[in-house]
């Protein structure tokens, strides 16, 4: 199908689970380049090695780490070096640690999870939002946020997650009320628990439980997560400014 044809992306932590799921039905969806962010370059070869040549040769690759502001001012200056617009922005990086109480929770693990998880969805936004006011034929752009299901309730051991993923649903809110009166639309996907390399960091054990307080009994694919994605990306979600978008297998609680 063609849905993104003509368009051009950003998609940070590109190398694996959600958003890897993402290039892939993006270039699908007839995208027409995108640059995947990620921390280094030989995660994000290998990710890519699965794609087919005219698929390749659509992706510019970046390694780099999304706390630092020159990588958000980077990845929206190569889609405008390269293809002279961006008009879609996905600010997925994310990390989840082990579960500890936050009576045991260090200021290091804090720090290092805001900045990932908060700091850089705020610089991806700031300066995605600063090249879009700059596309060619007039402000436009879709900035999609993956916040998560912890950033709509409480997460016991997980106080640093969820109060980042609770600040990226709420950045997303004031972004869209500055931005879309600009031209720019911004919304957040909240995922349940999904399977991917970030899930993981849990221990095997507790999956049948997280899948068990799903609706539906199971944990979800990435995929599944990529087509919410798509729709918040594309021009499908046109009316859509602000939206909080669950797809979590009609979740209750971890
Ligand atoms: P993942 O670990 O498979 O992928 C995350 C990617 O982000 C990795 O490739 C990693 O290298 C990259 N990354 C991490 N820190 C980075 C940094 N500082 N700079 C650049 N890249 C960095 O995990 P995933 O499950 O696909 O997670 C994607 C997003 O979805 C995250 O924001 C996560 O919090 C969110 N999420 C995941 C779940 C789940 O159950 N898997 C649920 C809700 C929300």
């Amino acid at each position: 199908t063609s849905l993104l044809e003509g368009k051009t992306a950003v998609v940070t932590g590109a190398a694996s689970g959600i958003g890897f799921a993402t290039v892939k039905l993006f270039l699908q969806s007839g995208v027409r380049g995108i640059v995947l962010v990620d921390l280094t370059i030989s995660g994000l070869e290998k990710a890519v090695s699965v794609l087919s040549p005219d698929e390749r040769g659509r992706c510019e690759l970046l390694a780099a780490n999304v706390t630092s502001e020159d990588t958000a001012k980077l990845y929206a200056e190569k889609a405008f070096e390269r293809w002279g617009r961006l008009d879609i922005s996905v600010q997925n990086a994310g990390i989840a640690s082990e579960r500890v109480g936050i009576l045991d929770t260090e200021v290091h693990l804090w720090e290092k999870t805001m900045s990932v998880n908060a700091l850089g969805v705020f610089l991806g936004i700031k300066h995605s939002g600063k090249a879009m006011l700059k596309n060619p034929g007039g402000a436009s752009g879709s900035i999609v946020v993956v916040s998560s299901q912890l950033g709509l309730e409480g997460a016991p051991g997980l106080s640093a997650y969820s109060a980042s993923k609770w600040a990226v649903r709420g950045l997303t809110l004031t972004a869209a009320e500055e931005l879309t009166p600009m031209g720019l639309r911004v919304n957040s996907v909240c995922p349940g628990p999904i399977v991917t390399p970030l899930l993981d960091v849990f221990d095997k054990s507790t999956w049948p439980k997280m899948a068990g307080q799903t609706l539906m009994n199971r944990l979800g694919r990435p995929e599944e997560i990529a087509n919410a994605i798509l729709f918040l990306a594309s021009d499908n979600s046109s009316y859509c400014s602000g939206t909080t978008l669950k797809v979590d297998g009609g979740y209750a609680k971890f």
